[in-house]
């Protein structure tokens, strides 16, 4: 899990561990500690901005296109799900 890099998607920008986002219930936090997932509430939030103040883009991503690194992990995953679904299919 060492090679998961968190940046925006559209800009690159960075988080810096601080509590940029605000939650719908009133919490400030950093959405990235989380999971982005409310310590509030529980909202969990399948979209995160990306904060406009400390230099991001103000625009909003699929909060799991955040982490680089994890989508060849994913894409691997879903390749061995899908040969397992193939193999099956071909007995
Ligand atoms: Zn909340
Ligand atoms: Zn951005």
């Amino acid at each position: 899990m060492e090679n998961i890099h968190i940046c925006c998607p559209k800009c690159h920008w960075e988080p810096d561990g601080q509590p940029y986002w605000q939650c719908v219930c009133g919490t400030r936090w950093d959405t990235f500690s989380t999971g982005a997932r409310c310590p509030g509430c529980g909202k969990v939030w399948e979209y995160t901005r990306c904060p406009e103040l400390p230099g991001g883009c103000n625009e909003w991503s699929q909060h799991l296109a955040w982490y680089h690194g994890l989508d060849d992990m994913v894409m691997q995953m879903l390749d061995e799900v899908r040969e397992q679904k193939q193999v099956k299919a071909n007995k």
